[in-house]
């Protein structure tokens, strides 16, 4: 055990002496309290520690602890339902013994040690397995399976292998060179977790949201950035995203400025309901909160405590989504040590290494093979939604610059969308998607060959309109010719009929691809017929004056299941009663 003793204090960052011998990263215990650090600059016997609880009190002289080990997480059964701290620590436990806020110092379990858990083994003695491939399983939670797995570098002939009720530190596999298998398996969170190989993000990750799926795609395995205003709508649209998009796991990181941002968090995202099963979302739900009393350091270790999680489910073969709101505050964490260190500042105080941590983040999401002895058959996702809470709203500022610069997809959320009650407010001019070419094949096969030409044209009537409107400001929309102002009309159906959609809806909430495709294929449909019959004589009026326009706004609440045959009946009336109108 190497220890130390302090030597300065500078807010959450505490330098020690006599350290030799240990690493970077290196998990320490530091004072009296045993605050829980991490090394992150050595020099000599030198140490710099970024402590994760707050510091007030500690004292030149006070010992400090090397564990010799950096800060690893404790990857098994019990992990879904939980929340927890920055570093892995319980919540709702500490909370419990120790009131609204963690004594500092406490160390618990990150899994129940307790608990027993029913191990059905998919392997025998004499069978040779290798890093990835799976021992057995585990009923996690009423919906989710858990997959006990051989971790990364171990492998051999199984020499022994049990079945029956353990818990997560039972041995339930032995191999003939004596290396021990038990549920848990731990990892050091600031390393990534091999995989076979990465994939083409070339799968559309589907979140029932028409203004997502259709204009501004994100890949299954890609990132995606969204502007945390105030008010515009995140946390219902980071809800929506957890209760109906494509994943089986959801892991939210929260990193919020103010306690009741997370308050609300920890308190409302228990009481969602998974859709899909009527269980509480929990069940495929992991938490990470930093809670008010945690210094910034904390924020910085939450991410990759999240996105570690995250890849562990990822190589199960499971679809993860994963939250994290915000990373301006994570950036803050680092600008903030950064600073303590004394490090040359980069642009606005931010580290000069900003960027490259941002990157090395977001490299870690990704569709990958995932290791394992059955090939190319196990393929888990990691998709993040990557929160940026610019202050005063100001995209120029390094965070939100570096986190656009690699994201592949940006929903701007427009406040003043929000507050026309236009939701989900996300503006169709100031966002934008880099997988739009790569999921173009899937929807090709998967729902229809013009999918992409249909979304094109949809985007450019949205931005004819916003031409349009400069000049109905100058001179008033009756002197527009009747071709622009059926434009107009057809955008604002965009608008009203499919971009609006109310994520309280029972029907409405999610949109299947199908359904989005055919509802934009009635409007853009009643655009082209529009133009065809206007050059023939019909006017304006008569062609809006039709009786099917009602059932375009209703479109929305037609059942998914019913939304083919309904509006694909829909066009060919629109056909009929349009073409009635011409004269000649
Ligand atoms: P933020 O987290 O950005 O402060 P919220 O997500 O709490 O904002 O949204 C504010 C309000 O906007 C919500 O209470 C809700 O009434 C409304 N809202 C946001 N998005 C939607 C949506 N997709 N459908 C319906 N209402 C929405």
């Amino acid at each position: 055990m190497i220890e130390g003793t302090i030597t300065k204090v500078s807010g959450p960052v505490v330098e020690a002496q006599g350290m030799s011998g240990s690493r970077m990263y290196d998990v320490t215990f530091v004072g009296k309290l045993k605050l829980i650090g991490e090394i992150i600059r050595l020099a000599g016997g030198n140490a710099i520690i970024q402590v994760y609880e707050d510091t007030s009190g500690l004292e030149v002289g006070e010992t400090v602890t090397c564990t010799e080990q950096p800060l690893l997480l404790e990857l098994g059964p019990g992990m879904l339902s939980s929340i927890y701290d920055g570093v892995q620590r319980r919540l709702p436990d500490l909370a419990e013994t120790y009131g609204d806020y963690i004594t500092r110092g406490t160390v618990a379990d990150p899994l129940d040690h307790e608990r027993k858990w029913e191990f059905v083994p998919v392997v025998a003695a004499g069978d040779v397995v290798a890093q990835g491939d799976i021992l057995g399983e585990v009923q996690e939670t009423e919906v989710i399976k858990h997959l006990i797995m051989v971790p990364p570098g171990k492998g051999g002939t199984l020499s022994e292998v049990k079945s029956g009720e353990f818990k997560v530190t039972d041995v339930i596999a032995v191999t003939e060179d004596g290396t021990e298998f038990m549920l848990v398996q731990k990892w050091p969170a600031r390393v990534p977790r091999p995989v076979v190989r990465k994939m083409d993000p070339n799968l559309p990750f589907i979140t029932g949201t028409r203004i997502l799926d259709t204009f501004f795609p994100v890949a299954q395995g890609g990132y995606s950035i969204i502007p945390g205003g105030f008010g515009t709508g995140k946390t219902v649209t980071e809800q929506t995203l957890a209760k109906w998009a494509q994943a089986d796991i959801v892991i939210y990181v929260g990193c919020g400025e103010r306690g009741n941002e997370m308050t609300e968090v920890l308190s409302e995202f228990p009481a969602l309901e998974d859709v899909r099963t009527g269980q509480p979302l929990m069940k495929r739900t992991i938490l990470i909160a930093n809670t008010s009393n945690m210094p910034v350091a904390a924020r910085e270790a939450s991410i990759y405590t999240g996105i570690t999680m995250a890849e562990y489910y990822r190589d199960m073969g499971y679809d993860v989504a994963m939250m994290a709101d915000s990373t301006s505050r994570w950036g803050e964490a680092l600008r903030e040590v950064s600073g303590r260190l004394e490090e040359m500042p980069g642009e606005e105080g931010y580290p000069a290494y900003l960027a490259t941590r941002i990157a090395d983040f977001y490299e870690r999401a990704g569709r990958a093979v995932v290791l394992g002895s059955d090939g190319e058959e196990r393929i888990g996702s990691i998709t993040v939604v990557g929160a940026v809470s610019p202050p005063g709203g100001d995209f120029s500022e390094p965070m939100t610059q570096n986190s656009l610069r690699i994201s592949g997809a940006f929903w701007a959320l427009d406040t003043s969308l929000a507050h026309r009650r236009h939701f989900p407010a996300i503006s169709w001019l100031g966002s934008y998607s880099l997988y739009l070419d790569q999921v173009e094949d899937w929807y090709s096969n998967n729902v229809s060959m013009d999918w992409k030409q249909l979304r094109d044209k949809a985007m450019s009537i949205l931005q004819k309109e916003a031409e349009l409107q400069e000049i109905v400001q100058l001179v008033g929309p009756d002197a527009l010719p009747e071709f622009s102002r059926a434009t107009l009309e057809v955008s604002r159906m965009l608008r009203e009929d499919y971009l609006q959609q109310f994520a309280f809806s029972d029907i409405d909430a999610f949109c299947s691809p199908l359904k989005q495709y055919h509802m934009l294929k009635v409007i853009i449909g009643y655009y082209d017929l529009m133009q065809e019959v206007l050059v023939k004589g019909v006017t304006l009026k008569e062609a809006l004056d039709v009786p099917f326009r009602t059932r375009i706004g209703r479109m929305k609440d037609i059942p998914n299941d019913d939304a083919v045959e309904q509006l694909e009946a829909l066009e060919v009336e629109m056909g009929t009663e349009l073409r009635k109108l011409i004269k000649y």
